[in-house]
């Protein structure tokens, strides 16, 4: 069979560091939860540093080295990682990626706007960092927002601590 070659798609991933501290222990156990075949998923190797994730898919407990993160996988399967495959296969996904931007009013998306893709441009951002950061009417939760001309059609709401998009 001839290789076939695929782009990853870039989606979300989720991952703890696991830098051998008890917070780090206490957070990454809350994290990964139990499996009914072993209780905790996360544990301590007899080493007393290194940290193991249970494979779930293949029942065995695998290493965790101090530096390496722990990922949870697509399918909820956790496994660690390396720095230098994170450097190298992953970027930290900026708030702005993590919800995708609606005008409420008019369903348009910041690279639909000519007044948001202007300033991205010239600010050297992309039309949605830049809404992220500049739209006052920007709600960072669920990423709804009013482009100008849908505020001022929904009567220029305000309120004492800005207000923003439900
Ligand atoms: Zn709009």
């Amino acid at each position: 069979m001839p290789v076939e070659t695929y782009l990853r798609n870039p989606t979300p991933v989720d991952m703890i560091l696991w830098d051998g501290s008890d917070d780090a222990f206490l957070e990454i156990s809350a994290w990964v939860g139990t499996s009914s075949e072993t209780g905790p998923i996360f544990r301590l190797h007899e080493d007393g540093v290194t940290g193991q994730i249970y494979d779930t898919e293949h029942h065995s407990w695998v290493n965790v080295s101090i530096g390496q993160r722990v990922v949870k996988g697509s399918v909820g399967e956790h496994y660690p990682i390396s720095p230098e495959v994170l450097a190298k296969t992953y970027t930290l996904a900026q708030p702005w990626q993590l919800v995708e931007a609606v005008c409420q009013g008019c369903g348009k998306r910041p690279h639909e706007l000519f007044a948001y893709i202007a300033p991205a441009v010239v600010e050297g951002m992309t039309p949605a960092e830049w809404g992220y950061r500049e739209e006052g009417t920007y709600n960072r939760r669920n990423g709804h927002f009013l482009c100008d001309g849908c505020y001022i059609q929904a009567g220029m709401p305000t309120s004492p601590h800005g207000w923003t998009c439900p």
